[in-house]
């Protein structure tokens, strides 16, 4: 069984860095692999506001990826710093959700998806900032009508808390591919265009040339949660394998 990817970039809003965004879409549109965007509804975080003036024609932008194939994801609400909680996987000490009292994440969540769908869009796919949720974002994002999240580690995506649970283990285009289709596997790769340089393009680029079939996008899945999920005694073994192989490489 081959390896399966799907390219996730956060930090999307009207007022990213318009060229390097460009420059990336591109790349992914010569090809024909579309991705997952990781849209922040209402983009408050001047570390990530590179253009204040705002891109007029994002909207537009948007609409002609996702006719090509690609996912308009939620990525947070205001991309804030509420809290210093991981979450549940611990990656980080920020979060805009993790932390904070149910209603509130709940009317955040209820906030940002409702811009998108004032926009047009239909987000089924939620990626938390900082990769920090707990228990409260999950029940939220389910209660909101979302059917899958972006995080965690593992092989395969999992059903948590009613939505399918899509890993993400890599940051750059894969490379080990002998080790990856033995593993199998469904894989997210995390990019934010913003920080990638000539070298990332360049190895995307590689990968792109033979492995266009292999690219899907969470939607995708979604689309087919039980099956995706489904524990197969294979699924299980590799699974445990590749515990091993990430706890390793992880406390090196
Ligand atoms: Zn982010």
């Amino acid at each position: 069984m081959k390896a399966t990817f799907i390219f996730r970039w956060d930090d999307i809003s009207p007022f990213q860095d318009a060229g390097k965004f460009s420059r990336l879409a591109e790349l992914f549109v010569q090809y024909h692999i579309p991705a997952v965007l990781g849209v922040i509804p209402d983009n408050r975080d001047d570390s990530i506001r590179f253009n204040p003036s705002g891109d007029s024609d994002f909207t537009g932008r948007l609409k002609a990826l996702e006719k090509r194939g690609w996912e308009i994801a939620m990525h947070g609400y205001r991309h804030l710093k509420h809290t210093e909680d991981g979450g549940l996987l611990g990656l980080n000490r920020a979060s805009e959700f993790a932390g904070r009292p149910y209603e509130n994440q709940a009317a955040d969540i209820g906030q940002g998806k409702k811009l998108l769908t004032d926009s047009g869009f239909e987000p089924i796919t939620f990626i938390a900032p900082w990769h920090a949720y707990d228990h409260n974002t999950l029940r939220a994002l389910a209660e909101s009508g979302f059917k899958a999240f972006s995080d965690g580690w593992s092989l395969y995506p999992t059903m948590t808390a009613g939505l399918l649970q899509a890993p993400v283990i890599l940051w750059s285009a894969p490379t080990r591919m002998k080790m990856l289709n033995r593993l199998g596997g469904i894989y997210t790769i995390c990019l934010h265009p913003h920080l990638a340089g000539d070298d990332d393009l360049g190895q995307l680029e590689r990968f792109f040339r033979d492995h266009r079939p292999e690219v899907v996008t969470i939607k995708n899945l979604a689309g087919q949660a039980e099956a995706v999920s489904r524990k197969t005694m294979r699924k299980r073994v590799l699974e445990g394998v590749f515990a091993r192989l990430y706890t390793r490489r992880w406390d090196e």
